[in-house]
């Protein structure tokens, strides 16, 4: 038996300077720095956070800057995950690697149930990627449903 979804939604308001979490794994961490290179002037203009390896590395690669979490296999992934519920990320690019099982594999689909509960905008490819970077969204204020937490505690304790 499963929990009803919750049964209201609220308007969340994403800002126009976004909150952009990137996540690579490491079979997909060059294809990562190539998208990232050709996209560097828009990332510059957002906040940027990553899990420890991938943010290392285009920082040192491209001298953006991150705010650098743990890496995904210690953690970094339920970091990005607990931004999301506490809504303070606004986009996620990860590019996860369909050829490779990792450590963290429950990390991976918790961070990824999250981001779909909470309606933010996921890229797991470089294509994708490039139509999230395109999007005139990016650098405008833009509202969206999500969950009523609220109406979701007051009907489970009744
Ligand atoms: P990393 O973590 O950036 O530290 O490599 C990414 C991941 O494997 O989730």
């Amino acid at each position: 038996m499963s929990d009803a979804p919750p049964p209201r939604q609220a308007i969340r308001t994403l800002p126009a300077r976004k909150r952009i979490a990137l996540i690579a794994h490491d079979g997909k961490k060059s294809e990562m720095l190539q998208w990232a290179t050709h996209w560097q002037d828009t990332l510059s203009q957002h906040d940027l956070i990553g899990t420890g390896t991938t943010a290392e590395r285009l920082k040192t690669a491209l001298g953006l800057s991150f705010e650098r979490l743990m890496s995904g296999p210690l953690g970094g992934d339920q970091q990005i995950g607990a931004r999301i519920a506490e809504q303070q990320l606004d986009v996620l690019i990860f590019f996860w690697d369909p050829f490779s099982p990792q450590p963290h594999d429950p990390d991976v689909k918790a961070l990824l149930r999250l981001a779909a509960l909470w309606n933010v905008p996921v890229a797991c490819n470089a294509a994708s990627a490039d139509f999230v970077l395109s999007s005139p969204y990016l650098s405008e204020s833009y509202e969206m449903a999500i969950p009523d937490a609220e109406a979701w505690a007051q009907a489970r304790s009744v």
